[in-house]
């Protein structure tokens, strides 16, 4: 029997403790506490890495506080698209979507995708028809509204940035980018990553967050991890699978490399953000070179946390 230990995140940014009230402060931790819950419940009961995973995904998905699923954030066309991914590490199965809407769960369409189709990445149209076929829960747009969110894209309408726009809301600079990794009691590991991406991006704009190896990525071999922040940068330091290749050839820990990929070669791309993971061996990290970054991690071991800031 080994350690078994699940570990989330809710987004990273600039998360500054002086502009967050009491209430929100509460809300996030609840949010973050509910669904590492939902997940551990599922490790508890010798249940699969992936099952737990979807199942913390899918909670931080329903609450309107991240970006992904309900509350996600506005495209520069006032439309909200979605981006999701799971991986397993047992057998390297992916299943991923990009640019969806109205699907309430993005992250069960992906794993929908890992199981029930020859493929690993659907996107827009094709995605949504392939989450009707499946009967997949579908939402109106209003469903998916938040008022939070409305607004930040508001303040941004008529600017033409698009990939780097969070720069533009100096205070308001986070990423609610939700994600888990876990490790079983059989020693699999799986990682799922969910969000609406990033505020004004250009309509058809894909993150990392659906890219197998930027922003998700699991190995039994290595790790599982779920990244968070400025999508670009994270796409093109292939930021996940990174972790891995630097547990697997060079031998370093999972948090070695996670600190040499988020402050070291993100940090040379100016990439904002950060990242949790698991390894097999059942440890569990969380970095980033952030502000903040909401994450929670519960292990078989009794440590319990869930954390904001710095
Ligand atoms: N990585 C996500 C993206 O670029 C944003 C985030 O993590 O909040 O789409």
């Amino acid at each position: 029997m080994s350690v078994y230990s699940l570990v989330i995140h809710g987004g990273a940014g600039t998360i500054l403790k002086g502009e967050m009230t009491k209430e929100l402060e509460t809300n996030y931790h609840k949010g973050l506490e509910n669904a590492l819950d939902a997940g551990y419940a599922i490790l508890e009961k010798e249940g699969s890495a992936v099952d737990a995973i979807l199942a913390a995904t899918i909670s931080l998905e329903n609450n309107i506080l991240f970006n992904a699923g309900r509350g996600s954030v506005f495209g520069k066309d006032g439309s909200q698209e979605m981006d999701a991914a799971i991986m397993n590490g047992q057998n390297l199965m992916a299943g991923a979507v990009a640019a969806v809407k109205n699907v309430r769960n993005p992250v069960e369409l992906a794993y929908t995708i890992m199981n029930k189709s020859q493929h690993v990445m659907l996107n827009g149209n094709g995605a949504l028809e392939f989450a009707k076929m499946n009967k997949l829960r579908l939402e109106e747009d209003a469903y998916f509204y938040s008022e939070f969110r409305h607004n930040q894209w508001k303040q941004m309408q008529g600017n033409d940035e698009t990939a780097l726009d969070h720069n533009i809301i100096i205070k308001d600079k986070k990423f609610g980018t939700v994600g888990a990794a876990a490790v079983d009691i059989y020693g699999n590991v799986a990682a799922a990553t969910s969000t609406g991406g990033m505020t004004n991006k250009q309509y058809g704009r894909v993150g990392d967050s659906p890219i197998i190896g930027a922003g998700t990525y699991a190995n039994n071999k290595t790790c599982a991890i779920s990244c968070t922040g400025h999508g670009e940068p994270f796409i093109r330091a292939v930021t996940a699978y990174d972790v891995s290749c630097l547990i697997e050839y060079k031998g370093l820990s999972l948090e070695e490399a996670m600190n040499v990929v988020v402050h070291d070669k993100l940090m040379k791309l100016e990439g904002e953000g950060g990242m949790i993971g698991v390894d097999t061996k059942g440890n569990a990290a969380m970095v980033f070179n952030s502000e903040g970054m909401y994450r929670g991690l519960r292990k078989s071991d009794g440590t319990k946390m869930v954390l904001i800031y710095k």
